[in-house]
C-alpha cells in the first residue's frame, strides 16, 4: 500500500496539516494499543473486542501499522468534510475481496469463505470516520488497492447544447480570399 499523495507532487497547506495530524493520530493509536480493545468495544458497542483481548490486540497492531502507511493522511486530506460517497465518476460494484480493507489487515474484517469478506462494523457510526464509504475516490485508490471491480468512467464527450439556426438561403458569406504573402 502506498501513500495517498502523488509521488513528487508539492504538498499544499491542507496536505501539510493532514500529514501533521495523521502523525499525531497514528502515534496516539500506538500509545493507546493496550486499551484499544476496551475503547473499540465501547465505541462500537460490542464486547467481543474486550472478551477476545489477546486476539484483537494483535489485530489492532496490524491495523494501525496499515493505517500509518497512508490511509489516515488520505482521509484528512481528501475525504474529511469533503466526500461521503463514491463519486459519480466511478462505476462498478464491490465483490468483497477485502483488498481495500487495509489490504485485508483491517481488524474489523470478517471472513465469509470463498475469498470473500464482510465489514464487522458496517453499520456503526465509527465507520463514517474512515475512507471506507467513499472508496474508491479516484483511479489512484483503485490502483493502490488493486480493486478488481470498480473502474473510472470517462466523462461524456462535450456536446453542443445550442446552436443558432439560419433560414434557408442565408448561408454565411464565403471567407474572403486572401492573397498569399508576396515574397520580399
Ligand atoms: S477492493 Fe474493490 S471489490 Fe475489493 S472489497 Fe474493496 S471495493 Fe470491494
Amino acid at each position: 500500500m502506498s501513500s495517498a499523495f502523488p509521488l513528487g507532487a508539492p504538498l499544499g497547506v491542507r496536505e501539510r496539516i493532514a500529514v501533521a495530524l495523521a502523525a499525531l493520530f497514528n502515534a496516539a493509536c500506538f500509545l493507546l494499543l493496550p486499551v484499544m480493545p476496551l475503547i473499540v468495544s465501547v465505541l462500537v458497542w460490542d464486547s467481543r473486542y474486550l472478551r477476545r483481548y489477546g486476539h484483537y490486540f494483535v489485530k489492532f497492531v496490524e491495523h494501525f501499522k496499515a493505517l500509518r502507511e497512508g490511509p489516515v493522511r488520505h482521509y484528512l486530506a481528501d475525504v474529511f468534510l469533503q466526500v461521503r460517497e463514491v463519486p459519480a465518476t466511478i462505476a462498478g460494484h464491490c465483490v468483497q475481496c477485502g483488498n481495500c480493507c487495509l489490504d485485508k489487515r483491517c481488524a474489523f474484517l470478517q471472513p465469509l469463505g470463498d475469498g470473500k469478506f464482510a465489514c464487522g462494523i458496517f453499520h456503526s457510526t465509527v465507520r463514517r470516520f474512515s475512507n471506507c464509504g467513499s472508496f474508491p475516490l479516484h483511479a489512484r485508490d483503485i490502483e493502490r488497492y488493486q480493486c478488481p471491480s470498480y473502474f473510472v468512467v470517462r466523462p461524456a464527450a462535450q456536446t453542443v447544447l445550442w446552436m443558432p439556426t439560419r433560414p434557408p438561403g442565408q448561408n454565411p458569406p464565403a471567407p474572403a480570399q486572401t492573397p498569399p504573402p508576396s515574397i520580399q
